[in-house]
């Protein structure tokens, strides 16, 4: 009797202590559940076009909020200033020059393009597919429209959306968007861009109704969330605006003191509130990442219909910052530690960020451009990336390694900011003192100049570029 009153003493104590050691261990389990990841991506947003970003008449108080309870970054890049090798270069963590998402005969894919996004390539959804995610693609896809190319055959579950830009299939009359914007704008109607809204393989609506569009990519994003909530999940949602012709939905036309420009970006603001709030309400905000960035820069050609990319110089199409440093805003709370980080990152480390935090392996057979960021997500540890190289097409125009960018080739786009320049001694700019690149160091700094070839050099030693695959037209 008296042996047992002691086991049973003894039970008492080993579960008090076994009760009061456990509740961190339970901790760390949830903090070891596979993360959610959520990728907003806007196309042809400048990196001066929200309010956290500067601009004084584009209201985004949810980004703003995201940017405040997350991490702001401002040395952060896409892998190429135009939409196709941009998105190649994020969803398979590689410069689009290796996938052959990159040319210099056309520099996205056009409705008549014949080919898309090999087979070979490994996207991010691919890869979150290894350890058990669902996964959707929602919105503009341009990595190829023909069935093999489509998200639903690159490791998406689930795909809703435009497949190439807004401005394509133009069957309107008469002047151009760019005369309209300025002289008729009441002539600027969905109809006449005569593009297919796809659910999965099957086009469900043609013209798409670009009206409702950015309203309808937000609702379905936050309807995969719904379903999706007991099982680890990655939704691309990458919006087809604010890439021209705009449209916004009646709750919103006419309410921005930008004008329809200020109109879109603060639709695509709201659907982001909505999709944090839905996280929220279905207990997932803690176990969610949130990325907000935009494919290339502002398309300034189309004046007040085109973005802002604040104090970088120039824009969508060309290499200068204007074209290739993006807002980017990374939200999760208990997994990102809130600050402001001016470390440089790139679209490209989502695909090894994003592998690191869901255990999966980085493919060994192929280069990954992509560093994981994950460290730096939770610690604020120094970012591992520090060099940018930026691609137009299949040549490399300018190199930053550190503070410092070499301009090798310069030139700008759409009859803007000069012709191709070839500088027989590149053109520096430290871009932490001079994010504008107004003021040339290179007579003082060949040291610098010499570091930035070496690591040029050893990038092109090691290259192999894709076979083009926006070359063939039909
Ligand atoms: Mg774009």
């Amino acid at each position: 009797m008296k042996a047992s009153k002691k086991a049973l003493h003894h039970t008492f104590l080993v579960l008090f202590v076994v009760f009061f050691t456990y509740p961190s261990n339970s901790l760390a389990q949830t903090n070891t559940k596979k993360p959610n990841f959520i990728v907003i991506f806007a196309d042809d947003l400048g990196y001066g076009d929200l309010s956290s970003y500067g601009h004084p008449t584009i209201n985004t108080p949810n980004l703003d909020r995201m940017a405040m309870e997350g991490q702001k970054w401002t040395n952060f890049y896409v892998g190429a200033s135009v939409c196709t090798p941009s998105r190649a270069a994020l969803l398979t963590g590689r410069l689009p020059v290796r996938s052959g998402m990159a040319s210099n005969k056309h520099r996205v894919l056009f409705p008549d393009s014949k080919n898309g996004l090999p087979a070979s390539e490994i996207t991010i959804a691919e890869q979150l597919k290894k350890v058990g995610y669902s996964t959707a693609c929602i919105g503009k896809w341009h990595l190829g429209h023909k069935e093999q190319y489509l998200p639903t055959n690159n490791g998406f579950d689930y795909y809703y959306g435009i497949p190439y830009s807004n401005d394509m299939d133009y069957i309107g009359k008469g002047m151009g968007y760019q005369k309209l914007a300025q002289q008729n704008p009441e002539g600027i109607k969905t109809e006449n861009y005569n593009v297919p809204l796809l659910r999965n393989t099957e086009i469900i609506e043609r013209p798409a109704n670009q009206n409702t569009i950015t309203k309808r990519y937000a609702e379905e994003t936050i309807s995969f969330i719904r379903k999706s909530k007991n099982k680890p999940f990655f939704i691309y949602l990458a919006h087809s605006l604010p890439h021209i012709p705009l449209f916004a939905s009646k709750d919103f036309s006419g309410k921005s003191k930008r004008g329809l420009y200020g109109d879109v970006v603060e639709e695509i603001d709201h659907g982001v509130g909505q999709i944090l709030k839905a996280l929220k309400e279905e207990g997932l905000a803690e176990n969610t990442i949130v990325v907000f960035t935009s494919d290339n820069g502002p398309w300034l050609p189309f004046k007040t219909h085109g973005g802002s990319a604040g104090l970088l110089k120039a824009g969508k199409g060309t290499t200068w910052e204007g074209g290739m440093r993006e807002p980017a805003i990374f939200w999760g709370p208990g997994q990102v530690k809130p600050g402001l980080i001016t470390e440089i990152g790139s679209t490209m480390d989502l695909f090894a960020t994003f592998g690191s935090m869901a255990g999966v392996e980085i493919p060994k057979d192929r280069i990954i451009d992509g560093v994981d960021l994950s460290e730096t997500l939770r610690n604020h540890n120094p970012s591992p990336r520090k060099s940018i190289l930026y691609y137009r097409g299949t040549d490399l125009f300018a190199a930053r390694l550190g503070d410092y960018k070499a301009h090798f080739i310069t030139q700008g786009a759409y009859g803007q900011f000069g012709e191709r320049t070839e500088h027989e001694t590149p053109i520096l700019f430290n871009l932490y003192h001079d994010p504008s690149e107004q003021y040339n160091i290179a007579e003082n700094n060949t040291e610098i100049i010499e570091g930035i070839n070496k690591l040029v050099e050893d990038h092109k030693s090691k290259l192999v570029k894709g076979k083009d695959q926006l070359a063939e037209r039909e």
